[in-house]
């Protein structure tokens, strides 16, 4: 090795699980900063995770790093918890690591955000300056008598003149007028939080008892009072300026109300939220002030997770059953198993709140595994008598797709009171699709093996899994009918059916075709409260932790599908969401009521709603689950291969389903090869495996050389394959 020259193992964004080496002179290199290298004939960015003077390489052939960023982009905590996620994931360490930073960063390392300029006039500009200036240049006298008037911000300069920016110059060139960075300063109400009550002040005595790392759940239903619990805790940790705080939350959650909340209760602590409707440069901002550890409380989605945080101390993770912290493409990681990892790395505590826990959560936590403690919250915290009431309406499968006459009395009732409806749509399986009258054809997508879901606005036909979009076929592919009709409740068909009885009423829709922006949900809430909305249908998306203060009835329509899915865990999603979606009904002083339509009224599901049990339905489940093996008495990774080619897809699936065979099938039981549900995807035939073990330690013994097996298969680089380790969708 060369006097002066360092190895350095460089992660880089290939699909082979390992560091790569290469050669250093630079003397201040540090572990965690980036660095540029030749790769084959590209130069990729990497970062350095280790630096070292032995190699397995013959050091002639080592190649020199091109150039180093300065900037340290993860501490060695990081690197470790990353090291942990490649392999219990199963995903090439490099990919890992750099999936997880901020994209802005990975184009172009050196960005920051400009900084807005504030100018202001020194002592010698006046107007007798101004006056003085040649009469023809009339914008140099606006700017000029602006910024004499008031300062003037950057961004407002556009407003007073075009070219703003040549007077500026000028301006500062006569030594009129300075500038600075400009800030803004926010007016902050201080929220004063309420007194609470027993059973919250219960809770937080006994997670603070505890500095040390605890898995926490707290159990509490809608409005029993989390959030301010969290607050509580969190103000406890904060005591000093450099503490830090991280709280995910589901995306849709991140509402601006939840962050004035947040804001109005620590309003001298610095708070940064992290989700996917930020700019990348305002993402990477935000990143940086939580690495550099000024950002005392970082509120972020489930990436937030893989945020540096010097001085992290505490985790919590609100509506912790929810699936979208479930990553699915890529580096398939659930956010709050990895935060679980990172807590239990720092020793820290971490605590998960939901009304609905998932119900592997809900059972380590009744049962301490893990070290979990199970707190309760049994009502909520303000008129605590106020839990909906929840009926049932029994419907036939002909009825079952329309809007039962009770169900309109209900929103009529509502309309005169002005009170407001949310009705519940399960979307899953269950969107409009197009069908001739005549021979029962259905319009599919040509790429995917999937129907084509009807948009009657648009009057287009979309595929929900690739995006395709057509327009509306005006007679039918096979027998040229064209008595075509779309069939199924989509919420644009209840839309129009309720206009029909409903015409004065203002009706609005909520679901993934309308909500594409942080404004569009803003302007929902706005709408909701004002009470400009007199019924809101929508999907999923519902049921997530939206406050609507008039709603007092629910309407859930067509939630039958999930109870005889093939996935093991609709019935449970289903009863998670009803529960969710009837903790919107009654708020404040209204009494709220919750109509459901079911061909199965004396389902053990609606049994357990109606009773406002959780407990119940959830000891049904684990029966359930132990009986057949399931999750949480299982532990399981699905195999997923997809190629254009469907003899190529095959191929490698039977191959690598024998290896795993011959070589596991006593710690682990494998089943398929099969096609998934969706045997087709965007023009890829599919094939999936599954692997199941009786513990954790058992399934990545089975899979971990497996794994390496399949990335030698000759055919690996012809296929697009993955491997989901505690796969949530089936
Ligand atoms: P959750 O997170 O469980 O849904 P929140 O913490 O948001 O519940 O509380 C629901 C509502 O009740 C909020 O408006 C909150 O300010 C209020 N609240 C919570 N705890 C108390 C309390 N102890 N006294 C009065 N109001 C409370
Ligand atoms: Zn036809
Ligand atoms: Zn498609």
């Amino acid at each position: 090795l060369k006097k002066g020259h360092k190895i350095l193992k460089i992660a880089l964004d290939v699909p082979v699980n390992k560091l790569f080496d290469y050669m250093s002179d630079d003397q201040n290199i540090k572990v965690g900063q980036y660095v540029k290298v030749p790769f084959g004939n590209r130069k990729l960015i990497g970062l350095c995770c280790e630096i070292s003077n032995q190699s397995e390489i013959d050091k002639d052939k080592l190649k020199l790093t091109i150039n180093t960023e300065q900037e340290v982009i993860f501490d060695s905590s990081m690197l470790k918890l990353l090291y942990f996620v490649s392999e219990y994931y199963h995903h090439p360490i490099g990919q890992a690591i750099m999936s997880v930073i901020p994209t802005r960063i990975k184009n172009n390392p050196n960005s920051f955000r400009k900084k807005e300029l504030l100018f202001k006039a020194k002592a010698n500009l006046s107007h007798n300056i101004i006056n003085n200036f040649p009469k023809r240049q009339l914008r140099l006298r606006k700017v000029a008598n602006a910024i004499l008037k008031e300062n003037l911000r950057q961004s407002d300069l556009k407003k007073i003149t075009s070219n703003a920016s040549e007077c500026i110059k000028k301006l500062e060139e006569l030594d009129l007028i300075s500038s600075e960075i400009f800030i803004q300063e926010i007016k902050r109400d201080r929220i004063i939080p309420p007194t609470l009550n027993e059973q919250q002040k219960n809770v937080i005595e006994q997670i603070n008892k505890y500095k040390k790392f605890k898995p926490w759940l707290v159990h509490g239903v809608t409005a029993s009072g989390k959030t301010e619990i969290y607050m509580s805790l969190i103000e406890k940790q904060l005591s000093n300026s450099c503490d830090q705080v991280l709280v995910l939350i589901p995306e849709i959650n991140l509402t601006p109300q939840l962050e004035a909340r947040f804001q109005g209760r620590f309003p001298d602590k610095k708070i940064v939220v992290l989700h996917s409707f930020l700019s990348d440069i305002e993402r990477l901002d935000n990143w940086r002030e939580a690495k550099n550890g000024h950002a005392n409380i970082v509120i972020g989605t489930r990436l937030g997770v893989f945020t540096p945080m010097p001085n992290l101390n505490l985790i919590i993770i609100d509506e912790e059953h929810d699936p979208s912290f479930k990553q699915s493409e890529g580096l398939k990681y659930h956010a709050r198993d990895v935060a679980m990892m990172r807590a239990k790395n720092l020793d820290i505590p971490i605590v998960m709140g939901s009304a609905t826990p998932s119900l592997e959560t809900w059972y380590k936590a009744i049962n301490n595994k893990q070290n979990f403690q199970y707190l309760k919250l049994q009502s909520r915290a303000v008129d605590s008598s106020s839990l909906p009431t929840i009926n049932t309406i029994q419907v036939n499968d002909k009825t079952k797709l329309e809007i039962s006459k009770k169900v309109i009395d209900g929103i009529q009732k509502r309309i005169n009171k002005n009170e407001q409806t949310i009705i519940f749509i399960n979307r899953r399986g269950f969107s409009p699709v197009l069908v001739c009258g005549s021979c029962g054809w259905v319009a599919n997508c040509q790429r995917c093996s999937s129907r084509m879901v009807v948009h009657l606005q648009k009057k287009r036909l979309k595929c929900h899994h690739c995006g395709a979009d057509v327009k509306i076929n005006n007679s039918c592919d096979d027998c040229g009918n064209t008595d075509l009709f779309p069939l199924g409740t989509g919420t644009q068909k209840v839309e129009e059916v309720l206009k029909y009885h409903f015409p004065e009423a203002k009706i609005s829709r909520i679901d993934r075709d309308t909500t594409h922006s942080k404004k569009t949900i803003e302007n929902l809430y706005k709408e909701m409260n004002n009470r400009d909305i007199d019924i809101l249908v929508g999907t999923q998306m519902l049921s997530k932790g939206h406050d609507f203060p008039y709603v007092s009835l629910v309407v859930v329509l067509d939630a039958d599908n999930a109870l005889y899915s093939s996935d093991f865990r609709a019935s449970e999603r289903l009863f998670s969401q009803l529960m969710q979606v009837s903790g919107r009904a009654g708020r404040g002083k209204i009494k709220g009521e919750v109509l459901i339509q079911t061909v199965f009224p004396n389902h053990e599901l609606f049994e357990s709603l109606k009773a406002h049990d959780f407990d119940r339905f959830s000891n049904k489940l684990i029966n359930e689950r132990k009986s057949m093996g399931l999750s949480p008495f299982s532990f399981n990774a699905l195999l997923m291969v997809q190629s254009k080619n469907l003899e190529i897809a095959k191929q490698f699936i039977f191959d690598v389903s024998s290896w795993i065979k011959q070589s596991s099938l006593e710690e682990a039981e494998v089943f398929g090869p099969a096609r998934p549900a969706l045997e087709k995807l965007k023009g890829f035939e599919r094939f999936h495996l599954y692997i199941q073990a009786p513990s954790r330690n058992q399934l990545h013994s089975v899979i971990k050389p497996w794994v390496s097996q399949i990335r030698q298969h000759p055919y690996v680089n012809r296929v697009k394959w993955s491997i989901d380790v505690d796969p949530m969708d089936f």
